[in-house]
């Protein structure tokens, strides 16, 4: 099981976001897990819809078999991150998650063509080793505040999205995912999006580091 919410202090990561104005607060939409061929279309017309901006972290092994679905998420004016090679688990030894997330790296900047410096990892493991690694290459870690757990087959968009309103903050890092999910997950911020909407709320990407 994922943590939902990860406590406000992990050393050397985000969990949230700039806050610029307080009469409009900002929620950064994250979508982990991507690309993929049923998923990322629904993601694209989903952030479309609701005028908001995402940041895709997105593996390897995906975006080399669907390097078209980056270059469109790239296109939409979305970001992208590493995610890794093939979700390795932060736990396994350093120079193993190191070169995942830089293989990553290496196949996003050349789909992208330009830097990738965001990195979430798989799990949200954090090693005092990997924020090293990350401060030494003027990387970011990315967490999030906020993982309604669209993954788990027995919520519903409505459970989900009323999560969602529930802990945001300004400033939140919303994780939700693309993949089998993503139907769940794109329904759960079509109810969710619009009740932030009408309450002043934008949904704009997470600045680059
Ligand atoms: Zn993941």
């Amino acid at each position: 099981m994922l943590p939902r919410a990860l406590g406000p202090l992990v050393p050397g990561a985000i969990v949230r976001g700039p806050t610029h104005d307080a009469s409009r607060p900002c929620l950064y939409v994250t979508i982990d897990d991507g690309p993929d061929p049923t998923g990322t279309p629904r993601w694209l017309d989903a952030l479309a819809r609701h005028g908001a901006t995402g940041l895709f972290f997105l593996s390897a092994p995906a975006s080399e078999a669907h390097p078209d679905l980056v270059r469109q998420i790239a296109e939409a004016g979305h970001r992208v991150g590493s995610h890794g090679d093939a979700h390795v688990s932060g736990w396994r030894s350093p120079g193993t998650v190191r070169s995942s997330f830089e293989r990553a790296e290496e196949v996003l900047r050349a789909l992208v063509g330009g830097p990738v410096r965001d990195v979430r990892p798989p799990y949200g493991r954090v090693t005092p080793g990997l924020v090293r690694w990350a401060r030494e290459g003027d990387r970011r870690i990315v967490l999030w505040d906020v993982m309604p757990g669209d993954f788990l087959a027995s919520r519903a968009p409505k459970g989900l999205a009323d999560e969602v309103v529930r802990l945001a903050r300004a400033g939140s890092i919303l994780a939700l995912h693309d993949g089998p999910s993503a139907a769940r997950a794109v329904a759960a911020l079509d109810l969710a999006l619009p009740r932030l909407a009408a309450a002043g709320w934008t949904f704009p990407a997470l600045p680059a580091p």
